[in-house]
């Protein structure tokens, strides 16, 4: 029970990454404030953070609004009491596309839900943060755009992920004399439902011809990595253990981003 007396913030709680690391860190003693845009996910996931023995706050917000974020840190202040970590997860993969058919649209609301959620996040947990005498952010990227470049298509996700890394190094310097460290994970391919939401157009105009007879993925064959997985590191970097790490960028994909 490292997290014993604990408040944690998490968004996209209601799915894959968030939803284990909501789970992960209300099995290590945090109280949570689980946090995504789908009112049934984020019922799910409380019922299953209370059966664990822990508060739970469910929040229906999407992170790109400022109000409902400004309302959703508000109400955790006022229900838990305060905030020591904060998981900025939420992430859509949006429309993956040829750079010269991309809609502006969809190149937008990748921007504002994966780039906007993030700052919008970590804007507002600083003053609680700062109350509590510091804290631990972790922020959800990807290999995808910050190490591997081969996914042609995801042009508008790669910029926010490889944003997310600058964004976690500039707040980390910023916020280090509040005693509040920001990290970054990067996961590979992870089982999660991200994939059901990718909208894919055209990609075949922009293939690249590459193959890997022996997977992508060299530590398990190709298989890819649990949310669970990704959880475990959200635990660590949220914990007093890595109490000397902060703006840095973990990678956790099994040698993928060595390969692809
Ligand atoms: P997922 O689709 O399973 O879960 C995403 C969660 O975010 C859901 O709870 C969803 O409701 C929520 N969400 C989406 N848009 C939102 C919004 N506007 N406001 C509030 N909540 C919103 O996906 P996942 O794979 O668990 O993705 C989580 C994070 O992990 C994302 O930032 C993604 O970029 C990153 N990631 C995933 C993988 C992977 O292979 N799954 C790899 C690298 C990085």
């Amino acid at each position: 029970m490292e997290l014993a007396g604990k408040i944690a913030l998490v968004t996209g709680a209601g799915s894959g990454i968030g939803r284990a690391s909501a789970l992960k860190l209300a099995a290590a003693g945090a109280d949570i404030a689980a946090l995504s845009n789908d009112a049934d996910e984020v019922d799910a996931v409380a019922g299953d953070i209370e059966a664990l023995g822990r508060k739970v706050l469910p929040l229906v917000a999407d992170v790109s609004n400022p109000k409902e974020m400004e309302a959703a840190f508000t109400r955790t202040n006022q229900v838990l009491g305060g905030l020591n970590i904060l998981h900025a997860n939420a992430g859509i993969n949006g429309v993956w596309a040829p750079i010269e058919d991309f809609d502006v649209k969809d190149w937008d609301r990748v921007h504002a839900v994966n780039s906007r959620g993030t700052f919008l996040s970590v804007h507002h947990a600083i003053p609680l943060m700062r109350e509590a005498g510091g804290g631990s952010i972790v922020i959800t990227s990807s290999i995808n755009g910050t190490k591997s470049f081969t996914y042609v298509g995801a042009s508008a996700y790669g910029a926010t992920k490889m944003g997310q890394i600058s964004f976690t190094k500039m707040a980390a310097v910023e916020l280090a004399r509040y005693k509040i460290r920001v990290n970054a994970v990067c996961p590979g391919g992870i089982n999660t439902n991200i994939e059901t939401t990718t909208i894919k157009q055209n990609l075949e105009k922009v293939a690249l011809n590459i193959q890997h007879p022996e997977g992508e993925i060299p530590l398990t064959g190709g298989n890819p990595g649990s949310a669970e997985d990704v959880a475990e590191l959200v635990l660590f970097l949220a914990s007093e253990r890595s109490k000397h790490i902060t703006g840095t960028p973990i990678y956790i994909d099994g040698a993928q981003s060595l390969v692809t």
